[in-house]
Parts: C-alpha cells; sequence; structure tokens
C-alpha cells in the first residue's frame, strides 16, 4: 500500500504552494512528463556542486568517480529491467532511442523487400524513424489492426505478418489509448517468425514492472523524465549480439577504439559505441536517482495504485453529462475523452482556468484520429502522487463545463 501523503512531501511541485490561475495546481498531464522527487535534484545539484568532472576523460580520482557513478547508473537501470549492465545504452530519451535503432540497425539491415509492422496508436517518435527507413531504403511499412476498443492483439499481430515482415515496432502501452499489450505473446509469434520486436516503453517503464528477459523483448526505450527523472536522459535495452550487430548514428570521442588518415575506425564495444562525446552526466546521475526511488518505492505498489485511481476516476467521469470516454477498458491511468459540442483545446483552456492541467490535441498521435474519428480529444494522466481529490477537481471542474458551453455560445 502506498502512502501517497508521505510520498507527495517528496515533491517540491507538490508542496501545495504552485498556483495556476488563482487554483492549486492539479496535474494530470504525467504521461506528458512527471515531478522530481528531492533525491533526483540533490543528485543532479550535488554533481555540479561537489562532483563536477568529464567521464571516461581523466586518470584523477574526481573523473575516476564520475565512471563509477554512471556505471552504477546501467546497473540500476539493470536491476530495473532484468538485463545486463553492458545492454544498457544511454540516450537523450526514448526519440532518439528509437532513431537509433531505425537508422542503425533498420538502415543497415533493411531492404525494399522488407517490411516494418507498426499500429495506428503509435508516438510519432516510433512512427517517422521508420518513415524515413521506407524513404532511404523503400523498406515498406504495414499496420497492425486495432481490435474495436482500440487495443492490439496477439491474433491481430499474427494475421498481419507477411513473408516480408523483419520488424515490429510497437509501444507496450500507447500514450492516448492507454492498452498495456501482451509483448510476451507478441515475441514468441515475432520470433518464431524470425522477426524482431521492438518496444516502445515511454507509456510503460515508469508504470509496471518490466523484466525483458521473460518478455524476451529485442530492444526497448524509454525516457528518464517520464519516471521521475530528469529531462534530456533516456536508455536503449538491446539483447547485446544486436547491439553488436548495430551501427552508431553518432561518432567522436568515446566512442571509438581507433582511427587512422585514410579513414579506417574501430569502435568500442557497445554500449559505449554509442555515446559519442561528453555524456548527459547530470541527466545520468538524476536518473538512476529516479530508478532507485521507484525500486524503492515498488511496482507492484505503483500498479495497484494506479489502477485503483483509475477505476475511481472512471467512475467519476461516467457522471459527468455529455462525456465521451474512449479508453473506458484501459489498464494504464491514462484517460482520454471530450465532451460533446466542445472542442478540446477550449475544453484543456477552460481546465487551466480551474487550475487543472491537462493535455488537448492529438498527442503526437496523429494517424490515430482517424481511428478515432475525431480531430482532437482531451488527455487526463495519472501518476502514483495523483490523489482521489485531485480526480474530483477535474470532475467538478468538467461538470462546469456546461456553463462554459452556454458562455461559448452566448
Ligand atoms: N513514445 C511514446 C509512447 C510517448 O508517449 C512519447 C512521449 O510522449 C515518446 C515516445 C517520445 O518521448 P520523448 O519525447 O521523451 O523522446
Amino acid at each position: 500500500m502506498l502512502d501517497v501523503k508521505k510520498i507527495r512531501q517528496d515533491f517540491p511541485m507538490l508542496d501545495g504552494n504552485k498556483i495556476m490561475q488563482g487554483h492549486k495546481l492539479v496535474y494530470l498531464d504525467n504521461a506528458s512528463t512527471t515531478f522530481k522527487p528531492k533525491c533526483v535534484l540533490d543528485a543532479i545539484a550535488n554533481y555540479y556542486q561537489n562532483e563536477t568532472s568529464n567521464s571516461h576523460r581523466g586518470d584523477y580520482d574526481l573523473c575516476y568517480n564520475m565512471d563509477v557513478k554512471i556505471e552504477e547508473t546501467r546497473h540500476s537501470v539493470s536491476r530495473l529491467l532484468n538485463c545486463e549492465n553492458k545492454e544498457v545504452v544511454f540516450t537523450s530519451g526514448t526519440s532518439m532511442s528509437i532513431n537509433l535503432i531505425a537508422y542503425g540497425y533498420g538502415m543497415k539491415y533493411l531492404t525494399e523487400n522488407d517490411e516494418v509492422l507498426l499500429t495506428v496508436a503509435e508516438h510519432a517518435s516510433n512512427v517517422l524513424p521508420w518513415f524515413k527507413v521506407s524513404e532511404i531504403k523503400g523498406t515498406k511499412i504495414g499496420y497492425i489492426p486495432l481490435d474495436e476498443s482500440g487495443r492490439l492483439t496477439p491474433e491481430n499481430v499474427e494475421k498481419s505478418i507477411t513473408k516480408n515482415t523483419k520488424i515490429i515496432a510497437i509501444a507496450q502501452v500507447t500514450n492516448v489509448l492507454g492498452y498495456k499489450v501482451d509483448i510476451k505473446a507478441i515475441t514468441k509469434i515475432a520470433h518464431e517468425h524470425n522477426i524482431l520486436v521492438i518496444v516502445d516503453g515511454a507509456q510503460s517503464v515508469p508504470h509496471m514492472k518490466i523484466d525483458v528477459k521473460d518478455l524476451d523483448i529485442d530492444f526497448l526505450s524509454f525516457s528518464g523524465h517520464k519516471m521521475c527523472g530528469p529531462t534530456g536522459v533516456g536508455v536503449i535495452y538491446g539483447k547485446y549480439h544486436l547491439l553488436e550487430m548495430m551501427d552508431p548514428l553518432m561518432s567522436g570521442g568515446g566512442m571509438n577504439a581507433k582511427f587512422d588518415m585514410c579513414g579506417d575506425v574501430k569502435y568500442v564495444n557497445p554500449p559505449a559505441k554509442f555515446e559519442a562525446g561528453t555524456l548527459n552526466i547530470e541527466g545520468i546521475l538524476g536518473l538512476k536517482a529516479a530508478v532507485d526511488y521507484l525500486l524503492n518505492i515498488g511496482f507492484e505498489n505503483i500498479e495497484e495504485y494506479e489502477h485503483n485511481l483509475r477505476q475511481y476516476a472512471i467512475s467519476q467521469l461516467e457522471t459527468v453529462p455529455n462525456i465521451v470516454i474512449y479508453n473506458k477498458e484501459a489498464e494504464a491511468g491514462i484517460i482520454t475523452f471530450n465532451i460533446k459540442g466542445i472542442f478540446a483545446q477550449d475544453l484543456a483552456t477552460f481546465l487551466n482556468s480551474k487550475g487543472i492541467a491537462c493535455r488537448s490535441g492529438q498527442h503526437c498521435a496523429k494517424i490515430l484520429i482517424n481511428y478515432l474519428k475525431e480531430v482532437a480529444t482531451v488527455r487526463a494522466s495519472i501518476y502514483f502522487y495523483t490523489t482521489k481529490e485531485e480526480i474530483d477537481a477535474l470532475v467538478d471542474a468538467l461538470r462546469k463545463s456546461g456553463d462554459f458551453l452556454d458562455a461559448y455560445f452566448a
């Protein structure tokens, strides 16, 4: 059981003094980014105040200590995912991770005879890098159909596979509909056909226990800032032999073993092969603090709390007149809705006037709008520090959105 009141004391942004439009801030945009606990802020400040040095670049203690700390972060991430330290590559976030995989693996191995399968629910970061591979290599892009509720099922994956399919690139939890995908069933089907499964974990890793070995995931990407960590840092997990096969996207210091005037270059082994240049050291140290913080709270507790809060939110939201909820049955703490007759962005602006932060628009999932048959939606997304009172504030405000509608048409 989570003691949310106590947990909230760890977060300066939740100190009750943050005011938006004259109201106490109610933050319901956690799928976009999350608040940071003090331990993360302290880790970053400590780096600048007491331990500043580059990593991998000096023979003095400060620098050595930084190397150790970076490897400790890799170890925290490997505990998070159940993988080996050498399978953890630091990037700037999910977008960078997927681009690196698309360019480093896709561009190298895919041909015009091959096909990458996506879904229409993917975030731009898991679509556009594959479009680029398609543009340059001629690789076909296919879409696995969602079922009538918007869920990706293993059955539909199996039906969509052709003899040309080489990669299935899907989110474990999509950022608009929030269904949890049965990755284990999908990797089993895919691997029977020698297809790689590349998982976008931006919305899953922050919220649930993930065992990459058990799920048999080939590549997994996620961002630190969506899981209490700093912005500008993220991870690729990759099976080691795949990381060895993959080309770096960026070249430079730290990733080469030697090079000569003729242009012969020998790279170092992964993960350093993919980490050219000075690392985002403050980000990596902050990420360690965030991962350790979450592991200490326990992902079972986080999942259970978010599940119960979601159920509560749905039960309350259903009582709001004229509401349309697009993903009532989804598992994740993402609730996507509209109020009939009010444009989503106007509704989000109205919520802002009540101090409530929700996202509106297409949420970077621009192909999904054809599926939803809506131009835009409003998204409320929770984390383990969200309270029932904050959900009540949302529901109360939405009930009053009828008055707003009157004003709107007056
Ligand atoms: N994939 C999904 C499902 C997301 O929700 C997001 C961000 O919202 C991303 C990828 C991109 O993450 P980032 O902006 O941290 O690179």
